[in-house]
């Protein structure tokens, strides 16, 4: 049975499935926080755990016969390993309430607020604050010198731990002034910074041990570390969350003892706010998980607390956590999903990348069913064997990465799983693969020329926005083009695989297509019926021309556009033409250079590559890559062949231009109005200035316009010029005497520490 169905839920009395189904997700939630809590090795992700937790506490909710004393609703997770003696907390240690929607803060905060208001209370006012991805401990000070700390365990009785978090320099043996409480438990979180954590992970595998699966893992194996001088090699720090018991302690509310705390010493958060009006609240919430990945340790989540001490007496707790605060979660970045086979592809350059093939999972917002491995070292790094459960992390907007297996899924299971061989032949075209050079990482496919797979990647990239520019041919077309098609997807588990070679042997041919049949370029297509797929394919014609009486219903490029974009692109800049080539590590920004510098394809190809190397924003790799390029025949041929066909192969200097930004630096960031990134940019080369991609102090001027980020952020800190769309339109009209000064522009909001509140 897999989860409460509606039928049964209406049944006043739990059915034998039903409750069969209790102690199943009862068991199961066991031993998942046994696995966490005292393993520090998770079995299941976060998300998934959360998941029966909560299916558990609504089958208990509907039916409280259910509930037993030492039912996981009702306790704190956690245990005391025997690795470590059993300390007693002064007061109890929570967990906290977590939500999972706002509409379910909404209703956490109504009932607060509606609780304090039938005991004749103010309305609360809400501390929000992060909620730290790290673990709960228990620090105990008396007279201001700290005497024991615990980890939380069951919240009755943790772990001692004194000796470990005596390495931690973040937290004070002795507190600094004088009049301290007699005592007072100091609770907080230790975490790893995220920072901290790469190079951690890094260590542990070049040591060949496996990786920490999260920075919370991590935090927590390092402070339960059996010998403590193993703790001290770990970075930890640590914030500050709340207390428990006191004497003496003249605080009364939970912000005015964060400032008493500070004064002392203690490490506190600087993000957090008290915020009388829930919109504030919300708005806080929204901001950081927009920014959750520029804070300096990991959150899964924020905090909302009432602030004040009487108010948090008179709502109380139950037996797991406290009725005053609430953690609101974000959606989950780490999910667990299996890793169903590595393959490897071949790109643009001939480098061979492992990829995982998983199966299919969501995470952060979409579906991810596979993810780059880089290369086999990678593979090793990582330790992940094909048929395991692997941890899955996909950050905002960050493509997503398999962090490592979960092994404590492994046993039992060796006998299915395989470790990863690099493939030893091209897949597309059976060359023998090999480094490019002796000691490199990266295996490369040597057959550029005409292995279909680079091929098509090359003319994909032609193509490309930054390139030509030539729509009609996307991925698919230059699939079709170079590569025919492959076998029947039917007979290939679904999956259209290119068969290479197809009637376009290179790019050089490209603008000669004419020469071609295009009606016997063909792709597969599902057959559809009703707008169902069938699972039967059929190859049909990928262009189509204007006289063809029954318009194709899934190709939906025309010969005719083919042939006029072709046409245009042949009158594309030379910088672009140079994009175009694929030399290796020539990008638009050192093609806008050396246009600019030479001028012309020829006078590029006659350059020396001292002369090269000395253009700014060339330099020696660049410079090298060029001259090894243009040394290889078929490289010649393709720039002959595009010239012989009329791609315009030198820049015509337009005298008209004034040369108004001669000598400036300029970086453009954000979204412009009326000029695209790439026409900002032309427009300052063309005036003889500089377009540049990052800000320094050497930046004259920084163009902002909407969503403009960290560059605007870096300007402003450094003092430099920020013009708008218009300031930038003066300055190209009159040079810089006409810009205007920076200060007129309003400043970006930004997450500033905020406890000027406490
Ligand atoms: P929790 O992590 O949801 O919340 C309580 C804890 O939050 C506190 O004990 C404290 O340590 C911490 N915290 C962080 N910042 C805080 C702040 N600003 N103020 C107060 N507390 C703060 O609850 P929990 O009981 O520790 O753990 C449950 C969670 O742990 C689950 O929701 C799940 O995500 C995870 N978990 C995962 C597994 C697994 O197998 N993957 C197993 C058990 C628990």
């Amino acid at each position: 049975m897999s989860s409460v169905s509606i039928q049964e839920q209406s049944n006043p009395v739990p059915s034998e499935e039903l409750r069969a189904r209790h102690q199943e997700l009862a068991e199961r939630v066991r031993r998942y926080r046994a696995a966490y809590y005292n393993d520090d090795a998770p079995e299941v992700s976060d998300a998934e755990f959360d998941e029966l937790y909560r299916e558990l506490e609504k089958l208990e909710a509907l039916h409280p016969e259910l509930v037993t004393n030492d039912s996981p609703t009702q306790e704190v997770g956690g245990d005391v390993s025997a690795a470590f003696a059993a300390v007693d907390h002064l007061a109890r240690m929570y967990s906290l309430e977590d939500v999972f929607s706002l509409d379910e803060l909404d209703v956490w905060v109504q009932r607060a607020q509606a609780s304090v208001e039938k005991q004749g209370g103010e309305p609360p006012k809400w501390l929000t604050e992060l909620k730290i991805d790290g673990l709960a401990v228990n620090l105990l000070y008396r007279d201001g010198v700290l005497v024991r700390a615990a980890t939380r365990g069951d919240g009755t009785t943790g772990e001692d731990i004194t000796h470990n978090v005596a390495t931690i320099k973040d937290i004070p043996q002795q507190l600094r002034g004088s009049n301290f409480p007699a005592e007072v438990e100091i609770r907080g979180e230790v975490f790893i910074a995220s920072k901290d954590f790469e190079e951690l992970n890094a260590t542990m595998v070049a040591a060949g041990k496996a990786p920490f699966a999260n920075p919370r893992n991590s935090a927590a194996g390092s402070l339960r570390q059996k010998d403590p001088a193993e703790t001290a090699k770990r970075p930890l720090s640590m914030y500050v969350h709340g207390i428990g018991a006191r004497e003496g302690l003249q605080t009364t509310s939970q912000s005015e003892t964060y400032a008493q705390l500070k004064e002392w010493g203690m490490p506190t958060s600087p993000y957090f706010k008290v915020l009388e009006r829930y919109e504030d609240v919300l708005e806080f919430i929204a901001h950081f998980g927009e920014h959750r990945h520029d804070l300096i340790h990991e959150i899964d989540g924020i905090v909302v607390k009432v602030d004040d001490f009487a108010t948090q007496r008179a709502l109380g707790n139950t037996s797991r956590v406290p009725r005053w605060a609430v953690a609101y979660k974000y959606p989950p970045e780490e999910v667990h999903t299996k890793l169903l086979d590595i393959q490897v592809q071949v790109g643009r350059t001939g480098r061979v990348t492992p990829f995982g093939v998983l199966e299919p999972v969501k995470v952060a917002g979409s579906t991810v069913a596979r993810a780059t491995l880089h290369n086999q070292d990678v593979v090793k790094a990582k330790g992940v064997l094909i048929g395991d459960m692997v941890v899955l992390r996909k950050a905002g907007d960050v493509i997503p990465e398999i962090v490592g297996p979960v092994m404590a899924l492994r046993e039992g299971r060796e006998g299915e799983l395989r470790e990863f061989v690099m493939p030893t032949e091209c897949p597309s075209c059976g060359t023998e693969l090999a480094p490019a050079k002796e000691g490199d990482v990266d295996i490369r496919c040597p057959n550029a020329k005409s292995c279909p797979i680079q091929v098509t990647e090359r003319v994909a990239h032609l193509a490309g926005r930054g390139a030509f520019d030539i729509e009609a041919l996307g991925d698919e077309a230059a699939v079709a083009l170079t590569n025919g098609p492959g076998p029947d997807p039917a007979d290939n588990g679904g999956t259209i695989a290119p068969a290479g070679p197809g009637p376009l042997s290179n790019e050089a041919d490209i603008f000669s297509v004419k020469d071609i049949d295009l009606s016997e370029v063909v792709v597969w297509r599902e057959i559809r019926t009703k707008g169902e797929g069938t699972g039967r394919f059929q190859q049909v014609p990928y262009f189509y021309t204007k006289a063809t009486p029954k318009k194709p219903s899934v190709p939906t490029k025309t010969t005719e556009k083919l042939y006029e974009e072709l046409a245009k692109a042949k009158a594309q800049p030379l910088w672009r033409v140079l994009v175009a080539l694929s030399i290796r590590h020539v990008g638009p920004t050192a093609s806008r250079a050396l246009a600019t510098a030479f001028g012309s394809m020829d006078a590029i190809r006659a350059a020396s590559q001292e002369r090269l190397a000395e253009v700014d924003g060339v330099g020696p790799t660049i410079a090298a890559a060029l001259v090894e390029w243009f040394e290889v025949d078929w490289h010649a041929e393709i720039v002959r062949k595009w010239a012989e066909s009329g791609v315009r192969m030198a820049d015509e200097v337009d005298a008209s231009t004034p040369r108004t930004l001669e000598g400036l630096t300029i970086v453009v960031t954000g979204t412009l109005p009326n000029f695209s990134r790439d026409e900002a940019k032309e427009a300052i080369i063309s005036r003889g200035g500089k377009a540049a991609g990052s800000v320094s102090k050497n930046t004259s001027y920084v163009v902002a316009g909407e969503n403009a980020g960290t560059k605007r952020d870096k300007a402003e800190s450094l003092g430099l010029k920020i013009l708008d769309e218009d300031g930038f339109r003066e300055l190209m009209a009159n040079g810089p005497a006409a810009s205007e000064p920076a200060d007129e522009l309003e400043p970006e909001p930004e997450p500033e520490p905020m406890e000027d509140n406490a």
